[in-house]
């Protein structure tokens, strides 16, 4: 079905959005012999796995499993992660020579920079024959009458008309809205009745209550290992105090899981019994005071902070009780705030939420209510944990519906 008139394009596919799922989907559709146009209103494509990974894209996870998903459904990602899988994305990595290293629990980054994958996927699409249509503002969508069948879309822009058999809506969340991120997806959704689950932004750390803020404020910069929990999910990694907040990649990850009024608990000494060595430190006869103790295991601004408000007492070792020191540990293994919000939308590296799953087909992504409506991509009410989840879905739900748009 190519072919083009003056300002009236017919596609077999459009997709809208041309970051990774939309381009994802375009190679598999266009390798299929689908013709496949590619519409963003961005100047160039996959903006965001140009900023992602601090530059260097850290483009899948080793272990991405259902597990590392948030989602009112958590069944529904586990078929297509199961039909495209990390080892999928890395073949291509491997085949366009692009050099990679795991950093840390099985994320994968590119050695040299973030658009080697940009070019990888234009060079892909290129091969499939889609074509790019950048700068391009959407202004309208309509299904077509039954008797246009096999064409059911109508994409109004300024210049073009488009007339499409298969519409994909891949124009992901809300983040970073200074490199063009919009709600352009959840409007379809909405305009075609497909319902959402509400969305936050997540992946982006704690801002505290002002109280809070003026105790901890003072720590900006600073960072320690730690474990912190947000409900029943625990993450073991760095914190980093900022001059608002909380930040650091186990924070990112809380924040993925956190609600507003959810209390976040940290231990600050994380698989030690801090209780049992203060204790024997004192029956050794130690007579330090417990602030230049602390200080051994933790920075000692962090140290100094945490005495200053819950154990003011500058007594020597042997003059202070069991009993007080049990609750300052207690204090150490299980600090408890509860945060006034997450960061928000301008530092958020994902939206949770979105077009509600129960809405799509878990195999093909296509709207149950809509036939030939597609939903890819971030837009969809799959969020992944920080460390090359949030792509591997976008490369997994774009392959699923370009197999079959
Ligand atoms: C700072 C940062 C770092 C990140 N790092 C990583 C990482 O290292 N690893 C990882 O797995 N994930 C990372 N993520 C998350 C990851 O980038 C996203 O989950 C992923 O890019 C989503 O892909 P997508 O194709 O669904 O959407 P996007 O990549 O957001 O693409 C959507 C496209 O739609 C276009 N668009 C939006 N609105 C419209 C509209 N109205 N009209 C036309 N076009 C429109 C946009 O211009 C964009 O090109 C990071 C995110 C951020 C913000």
């Amino acid at each position: 079905m190519h072919g083009q008139t003056n300002m009236n394009t017919r596609t077999d596919v459009l997709i809208i959005g041309a970051g990774g799922a939309g381009m994802m989907c375009a190679i598999k559709a266009g390798n299929r012999g689908r013709s496949v146009v590619l519409l963003d209103h961005a100047k160039k494509v996959g903006g965001k796995i140009l900023i992602s990974g601090g530059g260097r894209c850290n483009f899948t996870n080793l272990g991405a499993s259902p597990n590392q998903y948030v989602s009112q459904n958590p069944h529904f990602a586990k078929s297509a992660l199961a039909r495209y899988t990390p080892s999928d994305f890395i073949e291509m990595v491997q085949a366009h020579g692009i050099e990679y290293h795991e950093k840390k629990l099985g994320q994968q980054f590119c050695d040299g920079s973030a658009q080697q994958i940009v070019d990888l996927l234009l060079t892909e699409c290129k091969g499939a024959g889609a074509r790019f249509q950048l700068e391009t503002r959407v202004e309208q969508i309509e299904r077509l009458p039954e008797d246009s069948h096999p064409l059911r879309f109508r994409i109004i822009t300024k210049v073009e008309v488009f007339e499409c058999e298969s519409l994909v809506i891949a124009t992901g969340g809300l983040s970073i809205p200074k490199i063009g991120a919009t709600g352009f997806g959840y409007d379809v959704a909405k305009q075609f009745g497909v319902s959402l689950v509400e969305r936050a932004a997540a992946l982006d750390g704690f801002v505290l209550k002002p109280e809070d803020e003026t105790r901890f404020g003072g720590l900006a910069g600073l960072s320690f290992d730690s474990e912190i929990r947000v409900r029943d999910k625990v993450f073991r990694e760095a914190i980093l105090f900022t001059h608002a907040g909380l930040s650091g990649p186990a924070t990112l990850q809380a924040s993925l899981h956190w609600y507003p009024g959810d209390p976040v608990i940290v231990d600050l000494l994380p698989e030690m019994n801090v209780f049992e060595w203060f204790l024997s430190k004192k029956k050794s006869g130690n007579k330090s005071i417990v602030r230049n103790l602390l200080s051994e295991l933790l920075p000692s601004r962090l140290s100094e902070r945490f005495c200053e408000l819950y154990f003011k007492d500058i007594r020597p070792l042997p003059d202070v009780s069991e009993k007080e020191l049990k609750s300052f540990c207690e204090i150490l293994k299980a600090w408890t705030f509860v945060p006034k919000e997450t960061v928000g939308y301008s530092k958020a590296e994902v939206t949770r939420g979105g077009v509600d799953t129960d809405e799509l087909s878990s195999k093909t992504l296509e709207s149950k209510k809509m036939p030939g409506l597609f939903f890819i991509g971030e837009v969809v009410d799959v969020t992944g944990w920080l460390g090359g989840y949030n792509f591997q879905w976008a490369w997994a739900s774009g392959a699923a519906a370009g197999a079959v748009v």
